[in-house]
């Protein structure tokens, strides 16, 4: 019997479970979904990786005799239509965990109807979300505990690859594969598809992991694995990464873990995609985000070195060091006030890597409102943050042209020269007394929550 394999979030052809169980019932349809609703959030930066990470696959799959069938569409319509003008009898899904992708899964499979199965197998993470719990059947809201029974649980080994054996039904309509949107010509995307997701990553495991621990936190040196994009789209499996890892690897195993983490708590806790992890926040007194201070931010014209090299190095090329990612955030929510909502959404728009479980968590921890969150009270100061994760200012000179003259440690405080770098803007605010109207406001905010 025929099936429909529909393709979200795992676009790839190895280690992926869910197309063992689509080719054990016999041909297959490689499909994917161009869903308005998906795209409409995310900017050119993303889509283009996708669009290109379609094309990679639609490649793969043609190598081996396949082919992807790409449409555009509501998917409550579409996939019902492909299941019909492919005569199937199942459709085949990587399980989705977000807010909007279990709810579409349950209106596809209704709208599929009793005789087309909706099999749904794996998740794009080592450690589905559901599958641990306290002792009390309670979900973990503390990431230490939570890794440390996910470490004890383990994940399955990679999956084997299968695809050359398998019988592609190539014969149904596709749409092309749209053209990238236009990019800011000095956007530099690295090259997408599982095969350059699996060269990324054997080219870091063999030569820059051993580092990791050291140097993950120094946004000058450059030396995370970059391997978001690729997770994000499920070009690598977490597992097969996982596979790869040796004891002395705790340091990046555990940020894998970061990544389920959050995916199970979305899972659990959907609106906290949009609302306040710890409601004790919501009532504090906000600044309004419509105003020419956000715009500083957005366009890394604060005036504070590490703060606008992070925004700017987000519109160059759709990336942020995971350092300068916090840095940058605790500055918006913590010295310009304004809710994490606002910079969770121009993240999610500028991010190739933009992911809704990390992206809106991420910004929750630093708002102090998370999980597990960084007390409100511990406020990055983005001066000695700064001089301390990018001691020689490499890092700032190379998304600033106006400070590439200044040297060494002195490019984190341009104001303080005989003579400042002209084009570059003073400090936007003075560091020292927003953060204690931050304080004086998270104080009123208690008391108003506790009386
Ligand atoms: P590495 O340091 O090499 O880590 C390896 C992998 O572990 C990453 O690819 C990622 O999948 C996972 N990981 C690492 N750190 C975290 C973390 N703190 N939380 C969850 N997973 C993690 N990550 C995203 O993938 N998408 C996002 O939209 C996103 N938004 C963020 C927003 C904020 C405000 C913050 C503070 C963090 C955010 N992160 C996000 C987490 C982290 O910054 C990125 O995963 C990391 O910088 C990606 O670079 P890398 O692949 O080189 O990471």
């Amino acid at each position: 019997m025929t099936s429909v394999l529909w393709f979200r979030r795992d676009l790839r052809l190895r280690d992926n479970p869910a197309l063992h169980e689509a080719a054990g019932d016999g041909p297959v349809v490689a499909l994917f979904v161009l869903d308005p609703a998906l795209l409409k959030p995310a900017g050119a930066p993303r889509i283009a990786f996708l669009y290109r990470s379609l094309r990679a696959l639609d490649e793969d799959l043609r190598s081996h005799g396949g082919r992807l069938i790409v449409r555009r569409g509501d998917p409550v319509n579409v996939v019902p239509k492909v299941v019909k003008e492919a005569n199937a009898s199942a459709v085949h899904v990587t399980g989705d965990f977000g807010p909007y992708g279990s709810k579409r899964d349950e209106a596809v499979e209704k709208a599929l109807g009793d005789d087309v199965r909706f099999v749904r197998t794996g998740s794009p993470y080592a450690v589905t979300p559901g599958q641990l719990a306290k002792k009390d059947g309670e979900v973990y809201k503390v990431y230490t505990p939570y890794y440390r029974a996910w470490k004890d649980r383990g994940w399955h080994s990679p999956a084997t690859t299968i695809s050359g054996r398998v019988d592609w039904h190539t014969d149904v309509r596709s749409d092309d594969i749209p053209k990238d949107p236009e990019l800011p010509a000095t956007l530099e995307l690295p090259d997408a598809g599982e095969d350059a997701a699996r060269k990324t990553w054997k080219k870091y495991h063999d030569n820059a992991l051993k580092n990791y621990g050291d140097e993950r936190d120094r946004p000058d040196l450059d030396s995370t694995s970059h391997m978001s994009m690729y997770l994000k789209w499920g070009a690598i499996h977490p597992r097969t990464i996982l596979a790869d890892l040796g004891p002395g690897d705790d340091t990046y195993r555990g940020e894998i873990a970061w990544r389920d983490f959050y995916a199970t708590i979305l899972a659990t806790w959907p609106e906290s995609a949009r609302e306040y992890f710890n409601p004790e926040l919501a009532g504090m007194d906000y600044a309004r985000a419509d105003t020419k201070a956000f715009e500083a931010w957005t366009k890394g014209e604060t005036g504070f070195p590490i703060v606008d090299a992070g925004m700017r190095q987000l519109l160059a090329v759709g990336w942020i060091h995971n350092r300068v990612r916090m840095i940058v955030a605790s500055f918006l929510v913590k010295d310009l006030h304004i809710e994490w909502q606002h910079g969770a959404r121009h993240f999610m728009k500028h991010l190739v890597d933009g992911d809704l479980a990390s992206n809106q968590h991420g910004w929750q921890w630093v708002a102090g409102s998370g999980t597990d969150a960084a007390p409100y009270f511990r406020i990055f100061n983005p001066i000695t943050q700064g001089q301390k994760f990018d001691p020689n200012g490499d890092y700032v000179r190379r998304w600033i042209p106006e400070l590439r003259e200044v040297e060494g440690k002195q490019a984190h405080t341009p104001w303080e020269l005989d003579a400042p770098p002209p084009k570059y803007p003073e400090p936007i605010v003075d560091h020292k007394k927003e953060r204690q109207v931050a304080l004086d406001r998270y104080q009123a905010a208690r008391a108003h929550s506790s009386s």
